[in-house]
Parts: structure tokens; C-alpha cells; sequence
């Protein structure tokens, strides 16, 4: 049976690093829509122009076109055995979507841990996140700089502040997700699969309690 978890939480609290070192360590696909839209934007596909007029507002992309990129995604072979799903779904139509398209992969969503941490301590991460240009890899300028300022660790790309991540868009982002993201808390808490982490921990320290919570 494959295994889908999707990781929820504010903009900011830190799903996208931990969905990585989940993926690692499970060795399942991650699947960030966010990587997604900001893939096609660099692409400059049609998808990347419409989603760049969304995200650069805070806004979220429409449903119909983010559901049919990640039923996409996740017919690829590297999701047969399973994905983490980093920023989708962000709506309850989203998640009706993925219930129906997993059903066809004769899976499920497994487990849903809910990140959280205080608007303050997200504006403070999101404030101080550096993207790297090739791939994405994510710095912090104070809790994880890279070791050489400008350039990722890794692909030795140049980094730089991701565009939604100035403060007037943050705010919105944060409204956005209350009003529209905040309703599938209680969708996966009702179908019994939503466990809360503590997000304001170091990013290993939220790891174990994602590891153990996940064992479950
Ligand atoms: P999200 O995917 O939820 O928007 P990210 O994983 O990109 O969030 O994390 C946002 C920023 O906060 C990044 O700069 C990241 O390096 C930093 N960060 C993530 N988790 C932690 C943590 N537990 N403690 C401190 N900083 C963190
Ligand atoms: P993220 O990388 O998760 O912070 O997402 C960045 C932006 O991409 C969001 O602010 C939205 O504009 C857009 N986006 C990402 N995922 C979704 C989604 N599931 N539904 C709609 N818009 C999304």
C-alpha cells in the first residue's frame, strides 16, 4: 500500500524543510506545489505566468489548475510507493481532489501532521529565508545561513529572497491561509489522521516529534 502524508501548517512554520528530511529518511517523493508553480515560473510555461499573477499578490492559484499539477505529479513512478505532500491541499476542494485521485493509486491519505507556531515566529522565518536558484534549497539567514553568504551549500547557485516573501505579501499569505487553509484542521481531524506538532522547536528537535508521531 503506498503511503501519502501531507504536511500542514502556516506559511513559514517549516514544512518544506521538513518534508524534505521526511522524504529522505522514507525514501518517498516530495511534492511541494510550491517548488511546482515557482519550476514553471522559471520555465516561463503558461502555468508559471498564471500562477506567478496569484502567489506574487498571496493569493492562492485557482483550484482547478493546482489539482490537475499535482494529479500529474503523482502519477509519476517515483510516487508509487507513496509522496509527502508539502502545501497541498490548501483548500477543502483541493482535498476532496486528493482523496479521489489517491483512491485511484488505491491509496489514502495516511497521517497529516499539522505544524504550528505563532504568527511572529513565522514572520521572523519567512523574513529571513533565502531560496537557492537552481533547486530551491532553503537557508536561513540567523537559524541555518549557508556557509558561504550568497551561495547554496549544495549546487553553489546564488540565493535569493523569494518575491512573496517581503512583508506586505506575508501578511496576506497569513490572512489567506486562516480564511481558506485553516477549515482542513479540523476535515483531517474529524477523519482522525491530523497529528499537532510543535513548530517553534529547532528544526531537529520538530523532526523527532514528526518521526515518532508518524510511528504511530
Ligand atoms: P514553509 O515550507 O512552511 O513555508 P520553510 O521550511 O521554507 O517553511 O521554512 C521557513 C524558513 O524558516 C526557512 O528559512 C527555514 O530555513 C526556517 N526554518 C524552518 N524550520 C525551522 C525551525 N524549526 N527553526 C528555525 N528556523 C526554521
Ligand atoms: P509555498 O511555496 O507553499 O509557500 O507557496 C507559495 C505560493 O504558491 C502560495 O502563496 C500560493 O500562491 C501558491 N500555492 C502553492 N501551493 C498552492 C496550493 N495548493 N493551492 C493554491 N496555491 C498554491
Amino acid at each position: 500500500m503506498p503511503f501519502y502524508i501531507v504536511v500542514l501548517g502556516p506559511p513559514g512554520v517549516g514544512k518544506g524543510t521538513q518534508a524534505k528530511i521526511l522524504s529522505e529518511k522514507n525514501k518517498l517523493a516530495h511534492v511541494s506545489s510550491g517548488d511546482l508553480f515557482r519550476e514553471n515560473i522559471k520555465n516561463q510555461t503558461d502555468l508559471g505566468v498564471l500562477a506567478k499573477s496569484f502567489m506574487d499578490k498571496g493569493e492562492l492559484v485557482p483550484d482547478d489548475v493546482t489539482i490537475a499539477m499535482i494529479k500529474n505529479r503523482i502519477s509519476r513512478p517515483d510516487c508509487e510507493a507513496g509522496a509527502i505532500l508539502d502545501g497541498f491541499p490548501r483548500t477543502p476542494a483541493q482535498a476532496d481532489a486528493l482523496e479521489k485521485m489517491l483512491a485511484e493509486f488505491k491509496g489514502q491519505v495516511d497521517k497529516v501532521p499539522y505544524i504550528t507556531a505563532a504568527e511572529a515566529i513565522l514572520i521572523d522565518r519567512i523574513s529571513g529565508r533565502w531560496t537557492c536558484r537552481a533547486n530551491g534549497h532553503v537557508y536561513h539567514e540567523k537559524f541555518s545561513p549557508p556557509k558561504e553568504a550568497g551561495k547554496c551549500d549544495i549546487d553553489g547557485s546564488e540565493i535569493y529572497q523569494r518575491d512573496d516573501d517581503k512583508i506586505e505579501t506575508v501578511t496576506r499569505r497569513i490572512k489567506v491561509y486562516m480564511e481558506q487553509t485553516a477549515p482542513l484542521i479540523d476535515y483531517y481531524r474529524r477523519r482522525g489522521k491530523l497529528v499537532e506538532i510543535d513548530g517553534t522547536q529547532p528544526v531537529e528537535k520538530v523532526t523527532e516529534l514528526l518521526l515518532s508521531a508518524l510511528k504511530k
